[in-house]
């Protein structure tokens, strides 16, 4: 499981975290909901370790990670960009995270192979990036986060540069993947339609404080607040 304990990160004067409290279980599929500002590309890349966190402390079961430097927690990341290297191909990009640690030739191929095959990108791997589609694009990415086996996989917003109907068969597509790869992944969003059908929990930020925290059922049926039913467009 991954704890977050009073997490806070200041900007200057600006309180963007404030004791955010969290436990994510093993397998579980999180979206960090809330809109623009609230503070969720912030929580991730604080789990991430992208950016220190000026209160607070993050466990990954029994280990304190935020002390740690992003490559030593080994956390997969997918951005709402792909962030791909665009001179390599796809399985180059794949393997890249690999080749950094030094996996031996025979078990990257493998690994990378059953990425491939995993986000359905088999027949692509000699392709560059731009030669993708934007929906493929982001297959080569999500692989690449997963194919290092991280504990925890963090997606900042991976769907919004798609058109709606690639939005709608990525949707279904990553949480395929989640079940069959039995991982743990945090999504951030700011499309309540999306934190609804994907997952299992939805914690609700507002002003860089957890609003709400429940399944989509309880989020429904009892919402916190006025303003948690409204933006998730309980109300009228
Ligand atoms: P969006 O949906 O637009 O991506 P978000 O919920 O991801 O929004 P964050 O990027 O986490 O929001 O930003 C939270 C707050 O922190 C905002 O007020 C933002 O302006 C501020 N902020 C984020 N990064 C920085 C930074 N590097 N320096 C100063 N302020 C920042
Ligand atoms: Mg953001």
């Amino acid at each position: 499981e991954v704890r977050l304990d009073r997490v806070s990160r200041d900007f200057g004067a600006l309180n963007a975290l404030r004791d955010i409290s969290l436990t994510i279980r093993r397998r579980e599929f999180i979206a960090l909901l809330g809109p623009s500002g609230c503070g969720k590309s912030t929580t991730l890349n604080c789990i991430a370790g992208l950016l220190p966190v000026t209160g607070g402390a993050i466990w990954l079961d029994k280990s304190r990670v935020d002390t740690l430097r992003p490559e030593e927690r080994g956390f997969g990341m997918v951005f709402q960009n792909y962030a791909l290297f665009p001179h390599l191909n796809v399985r180059q990009n794949i393997g890249f995270g690999l080749k950094m640690r030094g996996t031996p030739k025979a078990e990257m191929d493998r690994k990378v192979n059953e990425a491939l095959a995993l986000v359905r990108l088999q027949g692509q791997e000699n392709k560059l990036p731009g030669q993708l589609s934007g929906g493929q694009q982001q297959r080569v990415a999500i692989a690449r986060a997963i194919v290092i086996e991280p504990p925890l996989v963090l997606m900042d917003e991976p769907l919004s540069n798609l058109d709606a109907k690639l939005r709608l068969e990525m949707r279904a597509e990553i949480r395929r993947i989640h079940n069959e790869l039995g991982a743990t992944t945090i999504y951030v969003t700011h499309d309540q339609d999306e934190a609804l059908s994907l997952a299992d929990r939805i914690v609700v930020l507002r002003d860089g404080v957890v609003r709400q925290v429940g399944t989509p059922k309880e989020l429904y049926e009892a919402p916190a607040h006025l303003d948690v039913a409204d933006f998730m467009g309980f109300r009228n």
